[in-house]
């Protein structure tokens, strides 16, 4: 009896900007107003899927761009259509994070009993604001390791880092299939607690405590000086610049490392002398649609 094809699980890259996308409400800089010129310059909020083994189809993060981005993922693995999740997992509970939930519901998709994985604190504020209905809220067990789906192929584990926690706790997700490692940290306040947390002394050791291959990080703001006018401090991210300080240049064994969850202002989301800077030490950003076979 021939044996069922097995596929490798992949993930895709379905957004790269922070919460507000690009363009970012309320903003008339160059890029933004390039962005309402030309779509092709429009940049989705963070998210992204993940294909298992078996076909099955796991979102990372609910963003308001989830029409575009379930045919954005459908395309890249070259399907027709559009992609249907079978399960969604949230990192935290800001606005870019969550803001598409609803649309798994009866205004929209009309969806019922999708898994739904989060932190306690994550599925009790939910719960409060009403947007549970479509979802069978599923609570995840920091640093437990988990499959999403039986036969899926890949774990998924929830790592706590720190981000102002008002309403709900936040984590970064390590995705691990069979043959490679991802670490998805879209948000977190700053390296030094977070490193602290987790007892590492630097980001190259906690990445291999970690046993990841690729990491995709917190990259908002290149630097402190982005945003005149407004207190960085209450909008805390350790900016690129300082984690490209931190680690240096790529030498051989490190994971690949690339920046997501970026500002509208963020001079990386075009060409210039910090992307430079980024590829000569080796680093990069990725792009909407960019696999990652795991
Ligand atoms: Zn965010
Ligand atoms: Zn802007």
């Amino acid at each position: 009896m021939a044996q069922p094809r097995i596929m490798e699980a992949t993930l895709t890259i379905l957004g790269i900007a922070q919460d507000g996308g690009v363009p970012h409400a309320g903003c008339s800089c160059a890029r933004c107003m390039s962005a309402h010129a030309d779509p092709s310059l429009r940049r989705h909020p963070v998210a992204c899927g993940v294909r298992g083994g078996d076909g099955s189809m796991h979102l990372i993060e609910a963003s308001r761009s989830l029409p575009d981005q379930m045919r954005l993922w459908a395309e890249a693995l070259g399907a027709e259509g559009v992609a249907r999740p079978d399960s969604v997992s949230l990192t935290h509970i800001h606005l870019g994070h969550i803001d598409g939930l609803g649309q798994f519901g009866k205004e929209v998709m009309g969806c019922s009993e999708v898994p739904l994985f989060a932190s306690e604190s994550v599925l009790d504020e939910l719960s409060g604001r009403s947007v549970l209905g479509p979802f069978s809220a599923a609570t995840v067990q920091p640093m437990e390791r988990f499959s999403p789906s039986e036969g899926c192929g890949f774990e998924m584990e929830f790592v706590p880092v720190p981000h102002r926690d008002e309403h709900a706790d936040t984590h970064a997700v390590v995705i691990r299939g069979g043959n490679r490692s991802v670490l998805f940290l879209p948000d977190h306040d700053d390296w030094n607690q977070t490193l602290h947390r987790h007892g590492a002394v630097s980001i190259r050791q906690w990445l291999t405590d970690l046993e990841v291959d690729i990491a995709l990080l917190d990259g908002s703001f290149w630097d402190a000086s982005e945003l005149p006018g407004r207190d960085m401090s209450e909008i805390p991210h350790p900016p690129v610049s300082e984690t490209l300080a931190r680690l240096g240049e790529r030498v051989e064994g490190d994971a690949e490392v690339h920046f997501i969850h970026l500002n509208h202002s963020n001079p990386l989301l075009g060409p210039g002398p910090q992307a430079d800077e980024l590829s000569d030490l080796g680093w990069g950003v990725v792009v909407q649609g960019q696999q990652f076979a795991l």
